[in-house]
């Protein structure tokens, strides 16, 4: 093509180099647009539910990729990515909702649920009743003739409180009045903290699965993303439309990126596992630890319901410090292998004084209603080794 003018071959010299090749890894779709080859495969592109090679707010072959590994270990039919935790759950709930609709919440949500759900539902003339998300009694005393979500948050953040998923799921099934997709009741879960290795909700009764990738599944601190894992009916006619309208689109690039973190998903957390249950066992003999919030400890109050639907705790391990403010922030301060950082689930061990993180924005009563008392850190335990993670975490108990 060497009788094109520079302007021309500058974009279209490549035209003899397209061709596809199976590499082992997968490749990365880094176009936003994707070429027909006739007017009757546009037309059809166009018209097809979730075509991954259309347009990239529609759909991406990476996207494809990692949607479909991320099904497979949540047991769902399909999945969909979006471009970070909130994006999916913002897209979820929206999908399945209408005016005059009633949904059920709980107490304890991640923080930017919390006020979709409070906040933001009630002013498209969502109706929201929050309950107790341990009383099981209560979730079901709060349906009502328009329910038509249940969301849950298992284990709930910081507090690592469970939701009894298998209990939740049959609740709406009992009191659905119809089978049909728009009319029964959906329920939905946030499975961030435990992760598809520990929990899967799907098999529990659970209709959508929802991620925040950015955490244990990407598991290395360096991307945003979210996952919508569900039937393929819920996907095709409810969320996808909703999906390409709100625009949360994940970029091809932290795609591929979150598909190679989850490649070695299952090896991080065993030992993540390994150690979160080791490292919370050991603070909770420590005369400066006052208590230990795991699911996996014997101590949790709900640790019976945790061997039912936990095959391990996860990352996140919640302690009290015998002391206050000051000597918690002491604590956390001097943590040398523990950063002070949000997230959780990476590779790296981090910790936050729950209080400072979130004393900009709750008050003191709202402080105490979400549970986060002064003395209360949020660890996020990592892959590094445990005996040196107890050196830690033990010079700076001693340093408070
Ligand atoms: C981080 C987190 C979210 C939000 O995810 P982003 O990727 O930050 O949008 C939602 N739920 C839980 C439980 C989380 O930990």
């Amino acid at each position: 093509m060497t009788d094109w003018h520079p302007d021309t071959q500058a974009i279209h010299g490549d035209a003899g180099a397209r061709r596809t090749v199976d590499s082992v890894a997968p490749p990365i779709y880094y176009s936003s647009t994707f070429r027909a080859g006739s007017a009757d495969e546009f037309a059809s592109m166009a018209g097809d539910t979730r075509h991954p090679g259309f347009y990239t707010r529609y759909g991406n072959p990476t996207h494809e990729h990692v949607a479909e590994v991320v099904a497979g270990l949540e047991g769902t039919e399909t999945a969909m990515v979006t471009a970070s935790g909130m994006g999916a759950i913002s897209t979820a709930v929206l999908a399945l909702l209408k005016a005059g609709d009633h949904c059920i919440a709980q107490t304890r949500h991640y923080m930017a649920t919390a006020k979709l759900f409070g906040e933001m539902l009630p002013r498209f003339n969502v109706e929201v009743t929050i309950v107790e998300q341990t009383d099981l009694a209560a979730i079901e005393a709060a349906i009502k003739p328009n329910t038509r979500l249940i969301y849950v948050e298992t284990p709930a953040n910081p507090t690592m409180v469970l939701t009894d998923l298998a209990g939740v799921a049959a609740l709406a099934k009992q009191h659905s009045k119809s089978t049909d997709d728009d009319k029964r009741i959906i329920t939905l879960a946030d499975n961030t903290f435990a992760g598809p290795f520990n929990t899967r909700p799907a098999a529990l009764g659970i209709d959508v699965v929802l991620h925040s990738a950015t955490k244990s599944l990407g598991g290395h601190s360096d991307i945003t993303a979210g996952v919508i894992c569900t039937t393929k009916a819920l996907a095709d006619h409810f969320v996808w439309e909703t999906s390409l309208t709100l625009g949360s689109t994940l970029s091809p690039m932290d795609a591929w990126l979150l598909l190679r973190g989850i490649r070695t998903l299952p090896l991080r957390m065993e030992r993540i596992n390994s150690n979160a249950l080791a490292l919370a066992a050991w603070l909770e003999t420590q005369p400066e630890v006052a208590k230990v919030h795991y699911p996996m400890l014997p101590s949790h109050a709900q640790h019976e319901l945790a061997l039912k639907q936990m095959s391990g705790g996860g990352p996140v391990v919640a302690v009290e410090i015998n002391g206050g403010y000051e000597q918690t922030s002491k604590f956390v301060a001097a943590l040398k292998l523990a950063s002070q950082a949000v997230s959780l689930g990476g590779v790296e061990t981090l910790a936050v004084h729950t209080a400072a993180m979130w004393g900009g924005s709750m008050n003191d009563a709202q402080m105490v209603e979400a549970g986060i008392a002064p003395n209360f850190v949020r660890c996020s335990v990592g892959l590094e080794n445990i005996e040196d993670l107890k050196k830690d975490f033990g010079q700076a108990l001693k340093a408070k």
